[in-house]
């Protein structure tokens, strides 16, 4: 039974004992990767490879030229055989396709002490090796330490409070040295006199393996409570600040970054090596044997449904966990450096029922949103109506969805309504 812990949020089953305990599979079996010319939704990434090219594990491909730099990097050794279009959460864009030769040769690749290096260079090397959230955006983790000024505490984020979900645990089991050493160096990088690591209540093993290689008195884990979508940044910063702030955490002196992005700095620096593989949960009610895998950027999920296998025909593939993934109509796209869930569920046909005007939607919208009214708004095409009512805040988290008793798809409507308006919105610029 769910438990209703306050208005914007809300406890729902978490299923991770279908994947907790198992080990993490290695996956670099692959003929081929197909490294996608993207950084999230951006794909404004110039090419630096042809086809022909001989690259290394960490060779740079690309880099986004937009607004950001953000480089792009092979996760094998092998050949560039062809740079084709196929499926991305960003729509069908180029991939460059590496044949790997199984020989995993690296590139030359620099690390860093962030004890010796200056606060600059450190932001500098998180630039250079493409460090990006590993959350789920993909949003570059340099831009957030850009400017320290007024920033006092850095919060990372371990609540991984979607259903399903356990890479990142698996993570932080694996790879705490790295953990830690990515934490210190966003605490340089933001001159910050403290750093909070937030966990899920009850996860004691990794708890334990968190306190026991704290690095010192600065640095602490915090417990937070089993309430979803208590990993929202803007949620996690309401329970342990008791703040709310317009639309960044830097306005009232906060950094929160992802733990699985800290170990993938903590790696960069002791290693070299960018984001070329992936702790991912492969999990869902139709998949006969759920599992993590540990798998090269590049990698189709075909492959990982091999590994796992459907249990039924008619199932819904999702880019991400179930409440905030991205429903996909094919399984022909990869691994990014920010995936960290492929879930797959049983399709099921619920009838939906006539709204009964509870208002459970508008208490639990973590976002302090009206969904009901968003989605009648939507409905009768009233996009004025729909800005008043912020649909652009909307997170994507499906918890309107989720609480309503007439089984609607509220959220479904809501997005519709945020992405109506940005598209016009954006027309009229
Ligand atoms: S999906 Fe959007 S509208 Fe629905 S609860 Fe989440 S933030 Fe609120
Ligand atoms: S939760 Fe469902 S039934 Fe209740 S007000 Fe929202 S849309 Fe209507």
């Amino acid at each position: 039974m769910s438990l209703i812990f306050s208005k914007m949020q809300k406890h729902i089953d978490g299923f991770k004992s279908l994947t907790a305990n198992k080990n993490v599979l290695d996956v670099n079996d692959v003929a081929q990767v197909f490294i996608p010319l993207a950084n999230g939704m951006s794909t404004a990434v110039e090419l630096k490879v042809n086809v022909g090219d001989r690259v290394k594990v960490g060779s740079l491909i690309g880099h986004r030229n937009d607004f950001f730099y953000v480089p792009i990097f092979s996760s094998v050794s092998g050949t560039v055989v062809a740079i084709e279009k196929r499926t991305h959460g960003a729509g069908q864009i180029d991939h460059v396709v590496v044949e790997n030769d199984f020989k995993f040769e690296q590139a030359e690749l620099d690390t860093i002490n962030y004890e010796t290096a200056s606060r600059e260079e450190l932001v500098e090397f998180v630039k250079n090796k493409g460090i990006v959230g590993c959350g789920g955006a993909g949003f570059p983790t340099y831009v957030k330490y850009q400017k320290p000024e007024g920033i006092n505490k850095v919060i990372i984020n371990a609540v991984e409070c979607e259903p399903f979900i356990t890479a990142d645990y698996k993570e932080i089991e694996d790879n705490v040295r790295y953990l830690m050493t990515g934490v210190l160096a966003m605490q340089k990088m933001a001159e910050a006199k403290e750093v909070v690591i937030a966990i899920k209540t009850g996860k004691k093993l990794v708890t334990d393996i968190m306190n026991k290689a704290l690095p010192n008195a600065s640095v602490s884990v915090v417990e937070v409570p089993d309430a979803y979508p208590m990993g929202w940044e803007r949620t996690l910063i309401r329970h342990l600040e008791k703040k709310e702030y317009e639309n960044i955490p830097s306005e009232i002196g906060l950094i929160v970054n992802n733990s699985t992005t800290a170990i993938s700095l903590g790696m960069a620096m002791e290693t070299g090596m960018p984001i070329v593989n992936k702790f991912v949960t492969v999990s869902g009610d139709a998949l006969k044997d759920p599992v993590n895998v540990n798998v090269l950027v590049g990698t189709p999920v075909s492959k990982l449904l091999e590994i796992t296998k459907l249990n039924r025909d008619e199932v819904v593939l999702i880019n991400g966990g179930p409440m905030m993934g991205n429903s996909m109509e094919t399984d022909e796209f990869v691994i990014t450096p920010n995936t960290n869930a492929i879930t797959v569920m049983a399709e099921v046909v619920t009838e939906a029922i006539s709204c009964l005007r509870c208002g459970s939607c508008s208490d639990h919208c973590p976002a302090g949103l009206q969904p009901v009214r968003i989605m009648e708004a939507y409905k009768s095409q009233d996009w004025d109506e729909v800005r008043k009512l912020r649909a652009d805040k909307c997170i994507e988290c499906g918890l309107c969805s989720y609480v309503c008793p007439s089984k609607i798809e509220v959220s479904n409507q809501v997005i519709l309504a945020k992405r109506t308006i940005a598209s016009l919105d954006k027309n009229r610029r």
